[in-house]
């Protein structure tokens, strides 16, 4: 008898970064429509070379400055293409993996090709995208989260929130800050910008905790105060750290087949002791992809069998996270939150 699918459920994805999300046909499609030259002349030899698998592991900074920036921001950017990429992104997610909800972050600064195009252009565009996707996929609630960049300046980052709250009423919905750290960047010089989006109505959230220790998410606990933190997985080395997540009912967005791609912990036995300490210790958490289109394994649906039949969470708690995830959408439900549960 032929196995029942698994989850066979409607899913919620929260953390998944656009110029990642692209399948590589799409890349591919959109490489030739504008006439960029590619690393390979060959489809497949395309694909791999952009995907990351148990035997392609790389380090997230040398996947940055090989793959992501050179390829992958560089093809999803100006308006035809980001507009392609977030449609495309955005059915294929609706289609192929049954998630009914979608939240898809990106900095538009990364696809404006260094200011060649206007920044409203670009976001109109990804808006155009997310519009069309929705009018074909009735089922879907999609919105967008817009991240500062650690390595940018305080001034450009403004910008980006500025551009958020401009558009949110058109579907972008909250604000992140994403990338490594840098010596310049200083989490408490933000706490103004949070302010701001937060009166205008716009939902948190940091990358933190992803690599090294759990200084900064203490600081984004201190200085903006985010609903949800991006990975976040350190924390479960950190007690005092988690007590205060979970009396803060923060939720980690936390993205297991990423971290083991790009050794952000050293296996899935790692991964299976941080998720049970979490459990543990009452911290609530979802299931994301982070990069679904870049990693081998990674697409939603997968990952959730992946955890069940590796054993790291059981069928149970995998439905438990996924409420947790349309509990903690940053998008208002349409019905009030019944209509997503
Ligand atoms: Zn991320």
């Amino acid at each position: 008898m032929e196995e029942a699918p698994f989850p066979d459920y409607p899913l919620a994805e929260l953390h998944a970064h656009l110029a990642a999300s692209i399948s590589a046909e799409v890349l591919w499609q959109i490489a030739h429509e504008l006439g960029i030259k590619l690393p390979k002349k060959e489809f497949n030899e395309f694909r791999d070379y952009i995907t990351l698998s148990p035997a392609r592991r790389m380090k997230m900074e040398t996947y940055f400055t090989k793959v992501y920036t050179p390829i992958l921001d560089r093809l999803s950017s100006g308006t035809h293409a980001v507009e392609q990429a977030t449609y495309h992104t955005m059915t294929g997610a609706y289609r192929k993996n049954n998630i009914t909800l979608i939240e898809l972050r990106n900095n538009p600064m990364k696809h404006n090709r260094e200011a060649e195009f206007d920044l409203d252009h670009i976001i109109m565009a990804m808006l155009r995208g997310m519009e069309r996707a929705l009018l074909e996929c009735p089922g879907l609630s999609a919105g967008l989260i817009f991240c500062m960049d650690r390595a940018a300046s305080v001034e450009d980052n403004a910008i980006i929130v500025e551009k958020a709250i401009k558009y949110r009423s058109r579907g972008v919905v909250g604000i992140d800050v994403a990338g490594p750290a840098t010596p310049e960047f200083k989490l408490s010089e933000y706490a103004w910008l949070f302010r701001r989006a937060r009166r205008a109505g716009l939902h948190s959230t940091v990358h933190s905790g992803e690599t090294a220790g759990t200084s900064d998410m203490w600081e984004a606990l201190q200085y903006v105060t985010p609903e949800r933190i991006g990975h976040g997985i350190r924390a479960a080395y950190d007690e005092p750290l988690m007590h205060e997540l979970a009396a803060k009912g923060v939720v980690l967005e936390v993205c297991p087949m990423s971290n083991i791609a790009t050794k952000a912990v050293k296996d899935m036995q790692e991964m299976k002791w941080i998720l049970r300490t979490l459990i543990r210790n009452n911290v609530k958490f979802c299931i994301n992809t982070d990069w679904p289109e870049m990693i081998e394994g990674c697409r939603l649906m997968r990952q959730f069998a992946m955890l069940r039949d590796a054993g790291l969470l059981t069928e149970g708690e995998l439905a438990a996270c996924n409420q947790t995830a349309f509990k903690s959408s940053f998008i208002p439900a349409p019905g009030g939150l019944d209509s997503y549960l």
